[in-house]
């Protein structure tokens, strides 16, 4: 058996760059290329959000009728192929054209019309995966929808589900009149498939209806099944614990790369890290504004909100924000933390910079600018900012949860082993007892040249990550050999 055999479909409503908020769309944009890499015919699809066909050429193939709201949708299915990989679009006027890819009344609608939309143009454009891999709460409906309504259609009777959770927290859960408006029948109101709290909830029934669930670290796998974690599906999860598993999340160590980044003012490598990172860190400092001074500087890249320990940085920089450091954050999210770090960019202008902006350009300055990196995550189900950090040479900070754990090892300062800094309760104190650690290697430089080096040796790549998805991906089909083939 070889992998080209291995024919799948991977479903994701963001996929970068044609859209992404973060993890979810740079894992649709690397784990799919790496598994073409090894060989498997594999395509993507996902929602045509406003933008994308003005960017990329994409062709029209078929358009097919959706029954939702009452109404016959017409929806549109477009194809883009790069080397060798397709990605399918699903376009619709009413649902898909808006301004934001999600936050509208009727994402229930909007995503499951997308759900049934993939499902339909398989049978329309003939294309027959044999797997199915469809990633978090906007189509948890898809092995739900495949196995209880499509079951019984020829065409569908060997295709088998991968559901992927990349975050816990979001569930899609909604009220039940959703049912009626998707065309489903209300007999599925059932705690055994979609009901939820008096609700119904996409996440649970693409938990219940697929034949494996993965989340993105192992850790995360364990910590879910968990009250702590589980986000009131700890129940489902332990329920279905045989078929879950953990599979850490990779990166794209070239399109990830100091030496070639082009948004970088001065590129470098392990040679000429110590030097390269003085330099962009100063042009930085001159961009944002920031004293031009050789001190530490602290960088967080991150969605503003609850989870990525926002509160515990508002915090620790009010401790730490009058000593000779300073700290530059770019994120957007909660207008509370929004507020909270701007008040603290105002009152420490020497010290606090706070860039409220998606930017990819910024980011990778302060990738690259930084000297210590925080991730203080209330929980991190991978976490990818911390291993770009890494590549960049920056130090990271984080609290030892989920992917965070699986992917920082503590610094052991005798052994000079160990890429970051970890500590373990939510916990302001502990916290600041961590930066202040790392700020005290800082500043023995052959202690903190290692460290650097210890991180940019690091690799999380998708090489093997790929081969383990690809090996659960032939266990579910009953394939005998699971040799991988590589390129
Ligand atoms: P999550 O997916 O939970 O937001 P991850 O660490 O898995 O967290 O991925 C976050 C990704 O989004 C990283 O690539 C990070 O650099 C990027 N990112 C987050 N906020 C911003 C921002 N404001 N501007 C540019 N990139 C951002």
């Amino acid at each position: 058996m070889i992998n080209d055999k291995l024919n799948i479909l991977y479903a994701s409503v963001e996929i970068a760059p044609f859209a992404s908020t973060g993890g979810l769309g740079d894992v649709g944009d690397s784990l799919p290329e790496e598994l073409a890499n090894n060989g498997l015919n594999i395509a993507r699809v996902m929602p045509k959000f406003k933008g994308i066909e003005e960017k990329w050429a994409l062709k029209k193939s078929v358009s097919i009728i959706i029954k939702v709201e009452g109404k016959a949708n017409v929806v549109d299915i477009y194809k883009y192929k790069e080397k060798n990989l397709t990605t399918y679009f699903v376009g619709s006027k009413d649902y898909f054209e808006r301004d934001n890819y999600y936050g509208y009344s009727d994402d229930n609608i909007r995503f499951g019309l997308f759900s049934k939309a993939v499902l339909e143009m398989l049978i329309i454009l003939k294309i027959k995966p044999n797997i199915l891999h469809v990633n978090d709460w906007h189509v948890g409906l898809i092995p739900f929808i495949l196995k209880k309504e499509y079951s019984h259609i020829e065409f569908y009777k060997d295709l088998k589900t991968v559901y992927t959770i990349h975050n816990l927290q979001y569930q899609g859960a909604f009220d039940n009149g959703t049912l009626n408006k998707l065309n489903l029948s209300y007999e599925y109101f059932d705690i055994d498939i979609l009901e939820y709290y008096g609700k119904i909830c996409y996440m649970k029934a693409g938990i219940i209806c697929s034949d494996l669930v993965t989340t993105v670290s192992d850790n995360y796998a364990k910590e879910i099944q968990t009250p702590k974690y589980g986000y009131g599906l700890d129940g489902v999860l332990r329920k279905y614990k045989n078929k879950i598993c953990g599979i850490v999340n990779g990166i794209n160590y070239d399109k990830f790369n100091p030496q070639t980044d082009k948004y970088i003012y001065y590129n470098y490598n392990e040679d000429n890290v110590i030097f390269a990172k003085k330099e962009n860190k100063h042009n930085l400092q001159k961009e944002v504004d920031l004293p031009i001074k050789n001190v530490p500087l602290i960088g967080m890249v991150s969605r503003l909100s609850q989870q990525k320990g926002i509160d515990l940085c508002i915090k620790a920089i009010e401790k730490l924000a009058n000593s000779e450091i300073q700290f530059i954050i770019l994120g957007t999210g909660e207008k509370l933390y929004e507020d909270e770090l701007a008040r603290l960019s105002d009152k420490y202008p020497m010290n606090v910079k706070v860039i409220i902006e998606f930017n990819q350009k910024i980011a990778r300055q302060i990738y690259s600018s930084s000297d210590i990196f925080l991730m203080p995550s209330l929980f991190e189900p991978c976490g990818l900012s911390q291993i770009y950090s890494m590549r960049f040479g920056t130090v990271p900070i984080v609290r030892k949860t989920g992917g965070l754990a699986d992917t920082v090892k503590p610094f052991n300062i005798d052994k000079l082993i160990g890429t970051g800094f970890v500590f373990e309760e939510y916990d302001v104190e502990q916290f600041v007892k961590a930066i202040n650690k790392a700020l005290k290697i800082y500043w023995d430089s052959n202690k903190w040249n290692n460290l650097i080096n210890n991180c940019m040796e690091e690799r999380f790549s998708w090489e093997n990550s790929a081969k383990q998805y690809i090996n659960k991906y032939k266990q579910l089909l009953d394939y005998d050999d699971v040799t991988i083939k590589t390129t």
